[in-house]
């Protein structure tokens, strides 16, 4: 069994893949080329955004974004500890300062209600990051964001796809960025990433930041770096979009599959808030004991993964920022979670055989706390 199964989707894709790749080795234009341009179209109108601009990463989406804020030295910009190590490191990289604030115990994004206390005359832009796949409460940050002039962008690395009030992540705040690595929701094959927003004029900025601050050719007006995302993964990611729909759908089915089976063990499923929906880019429990349930989940041949084994607060490269006691949530969440095999291609047998596992090696739920 595989983690994250993209066998079985490039075998049910590969004609169209491999048509789109050869259409680019025949054109020649490996840098900007025809299919750059056909990707974003196609992406903004998914996501019902003005305007979307791929890049090199996800990464490489973050740090444009809060290049194009044109942040100062001593500018800060509010994010959570319990995300992938790019988020705050992006902050730093662009000359600001992560302030961290702690998690929701049950849906694993930033609590928006501890948000507002941590606003300071230096802050400039709030980053929440849509875990798992569930869009964090945008509505709130967006409303605290109104109130005090901040920009907001969405870190949408797992949520593509997902929806929150009926729109799609990354149309939610000034910026959505996301992450077309592999195993992402929607991947490509390689790196590669895209930055979403209505807003023209960072609209423009982010483009010129993409292509070292370029205004024209060779004028550069502005800062920038090397972050275009080649057009051949442009092009595996355009031969992947006519599937996607049915993909969402499977994780939709997949994602609830799950949580109804392992309603009777002895582990904890992820909440999901009933005005949004969760694309399931890890699906994650939270369980007592994880090394010792892991190994035996690998001796019968189930891989499973943690995000994120150490909240950032607690890493050396980003200690320094907070408090070691500060996001006790956090804290907790990071002993806790595990994430189970997942994609649109893991079969339901399969499934079935993860759940059974972690009933025998967890047990099941005493009937007085079943909820
Ligand atoms: C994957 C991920 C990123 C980085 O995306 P890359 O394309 O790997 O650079 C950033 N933030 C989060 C939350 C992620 O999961």
């Amino acid at each position: 069994m595989q983690f994250t199964d993209l066998k079985t989707q490039y075998a049910a894709l590969r004609d169209d893949i491999q048509a789109r790749i050869q259409r680019v080795l025949d054109h020649g234009q490996y840098i900007m080329g025809p299919e750059v341009q056909e990707l974003e179209a196609q992406l903004a109108a998914f996501t019902g955004t003005r305007h979307c601009i791929t890049v090199a990463s996800g990464t490489e989406a973050l740090l444009i974004a809060l290049m194009a804020l044109d942040l100062k030295p001593g500018d800060e910009v509010i994010t959570t500890p319990f995300t992938f190590a790019a988020t705050a490191e992006m902050i730093l990289l662009a000359g600001a300062r992560p302030v961290f604030v702690d998690i929701e115990a049950d849906t694993c994004n930033i609590d928006a209600r501890l948000i507002e206390s941590r606003v300071t005359p230096r802050t400039r832009a709030i980053m929440p990051v849509s875990l798992y796949g569930q869009v964090a409460d945008m509505q709130a940050i967006n409303a605290i964001a109104a109130r005090h002039g901040l920009a907001v962008i969405e870190d949408a690395a797992q949520s593509f796809g997902a929806l929150y009030q009926g729109r799609r992540s990354c149309a939610l705040s000034t910026f959505g960025a996301t992450s077309f690595f592999p195993s992402k929701p929607l991947g490509c094959y390689g790196d590669g990433g895209a930055l979403f927003t209505d807003d023209d004029r960072l609209a423009t900025a982010a483009r010129e930041i993409r292509v070292h601050g370029q205004s024209g050719r060779y004028l550069h007006t502005r800062l920038g770096v090397g972050g275009r995302m080649d057009t051949l993964q442009c092009a595996v990611v355009l031969g992947k979009l006519p599937r996607f729909g049915w993909e969402l759908q499977r994780r939709h089915h997949l994602g609830e599959r799950y949580r109804r089976l392992l309603q009777d063990t002895a582990v904890d499923v992820l909440t999901v808030r009933p005005d949004r929906d969760c694309v399931w880019a890890q699906f994650t429990i939270f369980v007592d004991q994880r090394s010792a349930i892991q190994d035996a989940l690998q001796a019968q041949g189930i891989p499973t993964a943690v995000h994120y084994p150490r909240p950032l607060h607690h890493q050396p490269a980003y200690g320094a920022l907070c408090s070691p006691e500060s996001c006790p949530e956090s804290v907790k969440a990071a002993a806790r979670v595990l994430s189970l095999p997942m994609s649109a291609d893991l079969a339901e047998g399969d499934q079935e055989r993860v759940v059974a596992a972690i009933r025998s090696i967890a047990g099941v739920r005493p009937r007085d706390s079943v909820a």
